[in-house]
């Protein structure tokens, strides 16, 4: 595939900045490569996340932060997938799809608190409170269990309701990594653990979302801030029984103490 250097150019000014001008006449992105790409764009996006960070963010900031870093995410996944992903399968993944959700989920402290913030926004206090009981039920069974025993188990994220992600513009840059090619396959294979299906993915889409998993954990250490990757039911029910979690966060302790800490991904 040829990328000629005006539409690098373009890419550069449309929200990666100028580190795309270093490729200068054409380009092969078969030859630049998904790492190299990825890696871009976790440049930009450790920059953007450092630069937001450093004007000082104060407890009702991080959800408008974390906003903009998924638009920016999106907006980058669109925009690869359409320049560079000519004549390869679109990602099948959309609103409304739930095969995936009952896999362990990894997240960052302000990854969470985003989306409590807008699952809190969302709900009256009776509503609110139902959600506390889900969420702690929902931890105890996740605490107990490892990638494996989750998936085995399917046990359904907290954030599920009636099939249908209820946080779905603030859900983890890890649930926007799934790329799937063929929903059909996902159903089998989240749904059958008897049948072993392997499931195509989006490699470019995929890559974009490599590269934001990855500047999110760099820039937040950059600024020492905790950048541990949490189990996300679990940290989910103590982000809503704990409301200092985040000013705690914020002042670079340690965001959730009960929480599963899960090892980098
Ligand atoms: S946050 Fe939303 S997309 Fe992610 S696992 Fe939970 S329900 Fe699914």
């Amino acid at each position: 595939m040829q990328l000629w250097a005006s539409e690098i150019l373009y890419l550069g000014r449309y929200s990666l900045d100028t580190r795309f001008a270093f490729f200068s006449g054409t380009a092969d992105m078969n030859k630049v490569g998904l790492a190299t790409m990825s890696g871009v764009v976790s440049d930009a996006q450790t920059r953007f996340v450092k630069q937001y960070l450093d004007r000082g963010v104060s407890s009702g900031d991080v959800s408008g932060m974390m906003l903009q870093v998924y638009e920016r995410h999106d907006d980058n996944a669109a925009l690869f997938e359409r320049e560079f992903g000519k004549g390869r399968a679109k990602v099948a993944c959309k609103q409304g799809c739930s095969f995936c959700c009952g896999q362990r989920v990894s997240a960052t402290a302000p990854e969470v608190f985003a989306a409590v913030f807008y699952a809190r926004l969302a709900m009256d206090s009776d509503e609110l409170d139902r959600f506390r009981v889900k969420a702690g039920e929902t931890a105890e069974r996740a605490a107990l269990q490892g990638a494996a025993e989750t998936f085995a188990e399917r046990i359904p994220c907290v954030f599920l309701e009636d099939g249908e992600c209820s946080v779905y513009s603030y859900r983890p840059i890890a649930c926007r990594s799934e790329t799937s090619l063929n929903v059909k396959l996902c159903e089998k294979g989240f749904g059958d653990l008897t049948v072993k299906v392997t499931k195509p993915e989006n490699a470019i889409v995929k890559a974009v979302a490599v590269g934001y998993i990855g500047a999110l954990g760099n820039s937040i250490k950059a600024k020492r801030l905790d950048g541990r990757w949490y189990e996300l039911n679990t940290a989910v029910a103590e982000a809503l029984a704990d409301p200092d979690c985040e000013n705690r966060w914020l002042d670079g302790g340690k965001a959730f103490n009960r929480a599963v800490y899960l090892p980098e991904i």
